[in-house]
């Protein structure tokens, strides 16, 4: 298990009020939006995020000296936490620095909560030691970046969200918690969780998943006291709790019942799409609680094994709206990983739960055994970017808090691969394995198999748009795939092993994999993400 790195979060406060500084937070790097291609990426540009200042908190090596942190632990004893073992004073400077403060305008300072991170993956988790302040008087004039919030106007944000309002981050949920806003649902589970955004509670539970990732985020929503969403009376589907996809492995069902055995007995569940590490545990949910409602698209339906849900289920096409609490959801038809495959917008928090569709790291690939395709992929991608979410809840890999940035990324990169595949074509490429080996030659070998299925998908975009040349035959290419990309690509693997070992080791493994390949393809395939 690999070692988590820390960050300081600081809530700093003003005198006699309970305002606090939020600093808005920079987005990721984009290409210059005036270079070639990216005019129509010019228009999708995430809302502004404010949150409170934070930087890296590095751990003392060690043989290092202990560093007088300056942080009274102030009442909030945690024994996880020794904090002479960080460099609080170089984490400080760089947190008042964004504010543009000196630390001798600053009291002391207390820790307020120290959060461990549930493992996400496929790094090790961020673990966030918040401390608040006080100034000593609130100075005259803030930099543009900075503003003073109440917590009550950061609840606000929170949780009456408008697309393309303002948006508040999760240190801010973190420092100052709502127990209303919160559904709180696995306060009692020996499961790590995180909740963010309020009322969206994400347990990132052990699975059949592919590399780099282990977890599936099991996503869970719970009525928190308040009646039924309004008046209205179009909710497709009512409940007090909502599960979104249970597809952790064998090893922690036992957790997993206990979780369900806890939530109110009006349990709905959906499940966005039929790969194994997101239904492996239906039928646990099913035996704990025989009368909760599966909702899903029918052609996830008919890929689910009735080993796995033994009663009937409700049929999702997109729109339908979700009733849990005062919470309310509206499932979004979302095809091209799958042609069954469903996201999900919290609509009190404008948060769109994506499926595999993205994932926390890296691009996800493309089942064309199950009715994937890339066309589809594309138009729900800018469906997705239309909607204007606030943060973006994939099931593997943590919250993405720039959602026009990621999809805008994943549009990108899609296009770049799919615009090399045609010039590789035009310079003669006619087999799967021609294609896939020009395309991906930057890429490691093992990685060519998963790679093929999306070039299958674009070389049938690029077809479907009439942008193959007259000479290129889909019939030749289509009769390339299979046992004569497998046996080509095993040798080019072998090949690229230099010594005599490794050699017959990779022929080895060459020959394991292709027959892994082979028998996955008759079977349900788990989602895979390197960037592909
Ligand atoms: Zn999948």
């Amino acid at each position: 298990m690999a070692t988590p790195s820390y960050r300081l979060a600081a809530a700093v406060t003003a005198p006699s009020t309970s305002e606090f500084l939020v600093v808005r937070q920079l987005p990721p790097p984009s290409p210059p939006s005036t270079a070639p291609g990216e005019e129509e990426y010019r228009r999708y540009v995430d809302s502004d995020l404010y949150d409170l200042p934070s930087a890296p908190l590095r751990r003392l090596a060690a043989d290092e000296e202990p560093v007088p942190p300056g942080v009274a632990v102030g009442g909030v004893e945690d024994g996880r936490l020794d904090l002479s073992r960080f460099d609080f004073p170089a984490a400080l400077d760089q947190i008042l620095n964004q504010l543009g403060l000196t630390s001798a305008m600053c009291g002391e300072w207390r820790l307020l909560k120290y959060a461990e991170e549930p493992e996400f993956g496929p790094d090790a988790g961020v673990n966030t030691v918040l401390i608040v302040g006080s100034l000593e008087s609130k100075p005259e004039v803030l930099q543009d970046s900075c503003k003073w919030m109440s917590k009550e106007g950061a609840w606000k944000l929170l949780s009456g969200v408008k697309p393309g309002g303002t948006r508040i981050g999760p240190y801010v949920y973190i420092a100052f918690p709502k127990p209303e806003l919160s559904s709180n649902c696995i306060a009692a589970s020996a499961l790590a969780s995180q909740e963010y955004p309020p009322g969206l509670t994400l347990v990132p539970m052990k699975s059949r998943t592919l590399s780099p990732f282990r977890t599936t985020n099991l996503v869970v929503v719970q009525a928190n006291g308040g009646a039924c969403g309004s008046k209205r009376s179009d909710f497709f589907a009512c409940g007090d709790a909502l599960l979104i996809d249970p597809g952790c492995c064998s090893q922690v069902h036992t957790e997993l019942a206990d979780l369900v055995n806890s939530l109110p007995k009006k349990l709905v569940v959906l499940v966005t799409h039929h790969h194994n590490d997101h239904i492996d545990g239906l039928s646990v949910v099913q035996r704990c609680n025989p009368d909760a409602v599966l909702l899903t698209h029918q052609n996830t339906m008919k890929r689910i094994g009735k080993g796995n849900w033994s009663s009937g289920y409700t049929a999702v096409t997109g729109g339908e709206n979700i009733c849990i609490g005062d919470q309310e959801l509206q499932v979004v038809f979302a095809p091209g990983h799958t042609d069954g495959h469903m996201g999900v917008l919290h609509v009190n928090t404008n948060a769109l739960i994506v499926g595999d569709h993205c994932v926390g790291h890296g691009s996800a690939t493309l089942d064309s055994r199950a009715g994937g395709n890339m066309k589809d992929y594309f138009q729900t991608t800018y469906k997705f970017l239309d909607m204007s979410p606030h943060v973006l809840v994939p099931m593997h890999g943590r919250v993405n808090l720039w959602p026009k940035h990621m999809l805008c990324g994943y549009l990108r990169n899609r296009r770049a691969r799919e615009a090399s595949m045609l010039q590789s074509i035009e310079n003669g490429a006619q087999t799967l394995f021609d294609i896939v080996s020009r395309t991906y030659c930057d890429v490691d070998r093992k990685l060519w198999i998963p790679a093929s299925f999306n070039v299958r998908l674009h070389v049938e975009h690029l077809n479907s748009q009439h942008k193959l040349p007259k000479y290129f035959s889909m019939e030749k290419f289509q009769s390339s795939y299979g046992i004569h990309f497998f046996c080509r690509w095993a040798v080019a693997y072998a090949l690229s092993r230099t010594s005599p070992a490794i050699l017959a080791g990779s022929a080895l493994a060459g020959g394991l994999v292709v027959a892994y390949a082979l028998g996955r393809n008759a079977g349900n395939q788990p989602q895979d993400s390197a960037r592909r």
